[in-house]
């Protein structure tokens, strides 16, 4: 918990006033206006902002595609939503786990385009926080690599500064956190990187986590359901339960129809995320 403390404060205090009555369009970087929404702050330009990323954000559903089909927006849906026709217009996807994992890769899966650097190396390749964008079934996806921020090994000093980037990186907050590991090497090492991710982010993250196994190819035939059932990995069984079972395997070597069609299954578990959150980002007090 002190990370974060830690990680705000530095993160107010390195902004100017300027930034903060001044958010950056282009960037996306709304964070100092919604934390200041947090803290009811009710200063014009702060409503403005915040304004500004509802009107920018969210679409009406008949907007992206006019052959769904309408339905009362009073009407509460099977799952429990009161749907407003609202969908998010731009979803922030953000990936997380050890070096090595494949964040890199499957970013660049999603992107359907090499964005991130990604190789194997015994030394870290992503140094800093990267954004790529792409358009996919009508929605803007911007994906963040990072470097490894779940690390128990990065002192506290520097943690702090890369909680405060990943906040920024992914503000007002993310979509769906995909958390990375390498398929059948799910190890402490991971585990300890769920904690961590709990300790950034806060325990509602996992709400808004999918499972992400790369090497797919690994798995032969098998289905990844069918792996998951059946893993003697305890930890990886509970974590997939508290994911509710949103898991996905990438094999980033696929061929592109292959590799469109993890993104698609990968996207139905965001959009499943959207609709159990009623459509909402992640959002906590340190945003
Ligand atoms: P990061 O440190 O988590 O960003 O990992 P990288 O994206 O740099 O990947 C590390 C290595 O794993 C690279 O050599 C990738 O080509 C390889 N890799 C990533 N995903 C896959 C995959 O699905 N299948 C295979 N065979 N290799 C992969
Ligand atoms: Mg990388």
């Amino acid at each position: 918990m002190s990370y974060i403390s830690e990680a705000f404060h530095w993160l107010c205090h390195s902004l100017s006033q300027e930034d903060m009555l001044a958010p950056n369009k282009e960037t996306g970087n709304w964070q100092v206006c919604v934390a200041q929404r947090d803290k009811k702050c009710g200063c014009s330009s702060c409503q403005l902002a915040c304004q500004l990323v509802e009107e920018e954000e969210y679409v009406l559903i008949s907007e992206i595609s006019p052959s769904l089909p309408l339905w009362n927006p009073t009407e509460e849906l099977s799952e429990g939503l009161t749907e407003k026709e609202l969908t998010p217009r731009r979803l922030r996807l953000i990936l997380v786990g050890k070096t090595g994992s494949g964040k890199s890769a499957t970013g660049n899966t999603i992107l359907g385009r090499e964005v991130f650097e990604s190789k194997l190396s015994a030394k870290p390749v992503t140094m800093a926080f990267q954004k790529g964008r792409r358009e996919w079934d009508g929605k803007e996806l911007e994906v963040i690599d990072t470097p490894d921020i779940l690390s128990s090994q990065v002192q506290s000093e520097i943690a702090a500064k890369e909680i405060c980037q990943v906040i920024a990186f992914s503000s007002p907050g993310p979509h769906a956190v995909l958390l990375v590991t390498q398929m059948g090497r799910f190890t402490e090492q991971d585990q300890q990187a769920v904690k961590r991710l709990q300790e950034i982010f806060g325990e509602g993250i996992l709400a808004y986590t999918i499972l992400v196994f790369t090497r797919k190819e690994d798995l032969a035939d098998e289905p990844l359901d069918k792996y998951m059932r059946e893993t003697d990995n305890q930890s990886l069984a509970k974590l997939d339960v508290l994911c509710e079972r949103r898991h996905c395997g990438f094999n980033n070597r696929a061929k592109w129809v292959e590799k469109e069609a993890q993104l698609q299954d990968l996207m139905n578990k965001v959009e499943w995320i959207q609709w159990e959150n009623e459509g909402h980002c992640y959002s906590n007090r340190a945003y």
